[in-house]
């Protein structure tokens, strides 16, 4: 049987002086062990062609990477924050946007639920270690660091079942505005919101501040974000 299509974005980075779209193997793998296939999406592409690159997806994952440019969420940008790649920011975005119309699910991890909420109309924390007590920028990001209490009757606590889990935290900002069509489905002791979801009726979206593919076999919970997504329904 042919496996769904999960389209995947791409990093940016800068190694050695040589520009690299990059994507660390951990997500690949964890699609690929949920049953899905991805495809890479190249972010050098216009935003016009968007809609051809994933329309035949069954499945979008907006992977981590740096501090989105404050500007495309309409805020000025704070002296903390991080360098942007604009034109991956604004390609994702229109991912999130086209994926939405399109009604395919889509899975936001780290960056990926920032750039889920600012394509749909919210503001991010610009420096979370301004805002709160937790490191939640681990060095490692493969080890259990601190907990997230998830809300009853959400997505995410269908997948995981459970009210509250450990999660690893390798991020630096977090949703601070959550855009029309979102709802917050886990959030930190401290406060950070950690995921965000669709709210019913909606296509369906995930994201989640932590990054469950670097921990897939260490825990029950891990994959089963990825084989949501590969078994979520398209929206009508
Ligand atoms: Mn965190």
């Amino acid at each position: 049987m042919k496996r769904p299509i999960i389209a995947v974005t791409t990093s940016y980075a800068n190694i050695n002086d040589l520009e690299n779209q990059t994507v660390n193997p951990f997500y690949l793998d964890a699609i690929v062990k949920a049953g899905g296939e991805p495809r890479l999406l190249d972010f050098l592409f216009p935003t016009t062609e968007v809609t051809a690159m994933i329309e035949d997806a069954s499945g979008v994952l907006v992977i981590g990477g740096d501090d989105i440019e404050p500007s495309l969420y309409g805020c000025e940008r704070e002296k903390e924050c991080g360098e942007s790649c604009i034109i991956r920011d604004e390609f994702e975005m229109e991912v999130v946007r086209m994926a939405h119309i399109l009604g395919i699910p889509l899975l936001g991890i780290c960056r990926g639920v920032q750039v889920l909420n600012t394509a749909m109309g919210g503001t991010l924390i610009q420096h979370v270690p301004a805002v709160t007590g937790v490191n939640h920028q681990q060095k490692s990001g493969n080890v259990f660091w601190h907990d997230v209490d998830i809300t009853p009757g959400t997505i995410l606590s269908e997948i995981v079942g459970t009210d509250r889990i450990a999660v690893n935290s390798y991020h630096h900002q977090a949703p601070m505005q959550i855009a029309p069509g979102l709802r917050v489905a886990a959030k930190s002791r401290d406060g950070i919101i950690e995921a965000l979801e669709s709210l019913p009726g909606e296509p369906w979206q995930l994201g989640v501040q932590w990054h469950p593919e670097r921990t897939v076999g260490k825990d029950k919970y891990s994959l089963r974000y990825f084989e949501a997504l590969v078994n979520a329904p398209l929206a009508p």
